[in-house]
């Protein structure tokens, strides 16, 4: 039998042989089974699952929110929580938007550029009316295929861009599907060879930016003067301006937080991920995502991220701890969650520069890190606050001087 012939107990059954499971270790598939997420994915083994926390309040449009996070990486939610107090002393974020829409593409090649474009010109109307009846509950709630425009890729390529109104979703199939009857109509119209339809993840049309104004005094951390670390966190900024491996390393922090909400709301986090950092490539070099500029008195950050998320569609009313999320939440549109997402970027980015221009990086991880060393050497949820303590006070918090604390301890 092939493997995606088989029923859940009988692929169990098969990996515990190949894998040579222990007992414990195929108990842990057994626990963790749920009858929904069978239906969500092929081949169904087990439910895997990541740590929950929440960001407690972050005044997004003078709005508080109670923020859930899904990350396995410690010191995230702190990070991102420390830089909410910061904003929030400040007046919170402001988050605006642009038109919220998605782009589908129809891909041809072998094709003469003003020929396609004249065709989609004369034939917009039936076009937009071919793509809405392949999807008209859309159309019904105000959304749907708007317009069509066309992008000459050179070379015979030619993308004909459906820009399509998903309304509360992220809109992924319905894009697709609408995209595919335009294709289906094109390939008729001898305008080259239809190659493929699908959506695009660079989703330009759907972007969100958010904004802070920080007097000096809400930076103020013992021992640094506030004024500087202002200064200090606009000079670290520059540097993501000129280098893509510094915007690299900044770009992820910012997505630390970004994708932890994309993860906890139930939405596309690969798909929010790839449009981000295609978004931060878009002058040819690959820049940070926030700008920190300041005056004299205080310090402005700026975001500005594709987000086509969504409050329904896709696994978000499947999940039931997605759905738990929502009500934490309490976000009533597409464009609300973006805004929160995008004021989370911009908080766990303050957090992480406010870090790194004064103590640096490590203080603060190191406390949440060794926790996780602890973990990692088999010491017990009862064993890992008096082996941290003695990790603190160690020459080096490394793996084999934790293995050697714990025997130490429990000699
Ligand atoms: P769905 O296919 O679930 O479509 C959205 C659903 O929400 C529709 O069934 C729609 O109903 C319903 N709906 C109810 N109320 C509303 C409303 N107010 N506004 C909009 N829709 C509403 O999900 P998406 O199309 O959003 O696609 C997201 C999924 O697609 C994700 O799981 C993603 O991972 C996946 N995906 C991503 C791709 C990519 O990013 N490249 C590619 C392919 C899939 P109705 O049918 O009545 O209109």
């Amino acid at each position: 039998m092939k493997f995606h012939q088989m029923n859940w107990q009988q692929r169990l059954a098969a990996i515990e042989t190949t894998a040579n499971l222990e007992a414990s270790e195929k108990d842990l598939f057994i626990n963790n089974y749920s009858a929904i997420n069978e239906q969500m994915v092929e081949n169904y083994l087990t439910s895997f699952t990541l740590p929950e926390g929440i960001l407690p309040n972050i005044v997004v449009n003078n709005q508080q929110y109670q923020v859930p996070m899904v990350t396995e990486e410690p010191s995230v939610i702190a990070a991102a929580s420390n830089g909410a107090r910061m904003i929030n002393m400040g007046g919170g974020v402001k988050v605006t938007s642009t038109s919220r829409e998605m782009l589908g593409q129809v891909l041809i090649n072998e094709a003469h550029f003003t020929a396609v474009h004249e065709l989609v010109n004369q034939q917009q109307t039936t076009l937009i009316s071919i793509g809405n009846a392949a999807h008209p509950s859309m159309l019904q709630r105000g959304g749907g295929l708007k317009r069509i425009t066309t992008r000459d890729l050179g070379d015979g390529f030619v993308s004909v861009d459906l820009h399509i109104d998903t309304q509360a979703a992220m809109g992924a199939n319905v894009v697709n599907t609408i995209s595919e009857a335009v294709a289906n109509y094109l390939r008729g119209q001898n305008v080259g060879n239809i190659v493929m339809a699908i959506l695009s993840n660079l989703a330009t049309e759907s972007l969100v930016t958010a904004r802070v104004a920080l007097p000096f005094k809400v930076l103020a951390k013992a021992g640094f003067n506030a004024n500087d670390i202002a200064q200090r966190i606009v000079l670290a900024n520059q540097f993501s301006q000129r280098d893509p491996y510094r915007a690299t390393t900044e770009n992820k922090g910012v997505m630390n937080g970004i994708d932890a909400v994309v993860m906890a709301s139930g939405n596309d986090w690969r798909a929010i991920s790839a449009g981000i950092h295609a978004f931060a490539s878009r002058e040819g070099q690959y820049r940070n995502l926030v700008t920190w500029t300041h005056d004299e008195t205080t310090l402005y950050g700026e975001i500005t991220v594709p987000l086509p998320v969504g409050v329904v569609g896709g696994s978000i009313g499947i999940v039931p701890l997605v759905k738990a999320n929502h009500k934490i939440l309490q976000v009533h549109s597409a464009n609300e969650l973006a805004a929160i997402i995008a004021a989370v970027g911009l908080a766990q980015n303050l957090s992480a520069l406010r870090a790194l221009v004064t103590s640096g990086i490590q203080a603060g991880h190191m406390q949440l890190q060794l926790k996780s060393l602890a973990l990692a050497v088999g010491a017990t949820i009862d064993e890992v606050p008096t082996l941290v303590n003695k990790l603190q006070q160690a020459t080096h918090a490394d793996m084999q001087t934790a293995q050697q604390l714990l025997t130490e301890m429990r000699e």
